[in-house]
């Protein structure tokens, strides 16, 4: 049981909306990321549930079953868009060698 966002109603919580204002219960957020290469066909897809404060990812295969899932809380999740703003590919120490000009100029 918990109180309603909108109108203050309590609420049981299977409710997706509220029975007394019929506001949505449940923030979730959801994007789908496509593979590549050998896995095009295939998706992660990731459901950001703002009221719970978790984020589950799932791979889904060619034939839109989920293959498998899993949930992170926001700080792990955090963490991972973090990772993900890294150095981009092009600017990666490694990846520079050979490259006509040198990023950073040290
Ligand atoms: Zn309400």
């Amino acid at each position: 049981m918990h109180a309603c966002r909108q109108c203050g109603g309590s609420i049981e919580a299977p409710f997706r909306y509220c029975p007394w204002c019929a506001a949505p219960q449940r923030a979730k957020l959801v994007e789908f990321f496509a593979g590549t290469g050998t896995e095009a066909g295939k998706a992660l897809r990731v459901s950001r549930y703002t009221e719970e404060g978790h984020v589950r990812f799932s791979v889904w295969n060619e034939s839109g079953v989920a293959e498998a899932a899993v949930s992170v809380d926001d700080e792990a999740a955090l963490q991972l868009a973090g990772f993900l703003r890294g150095p981009s590919p092009a600017t990666r120490p490694g990846r520079a060698r050979g490259a006509a000009r040198p990023a950073g100029g040290r």
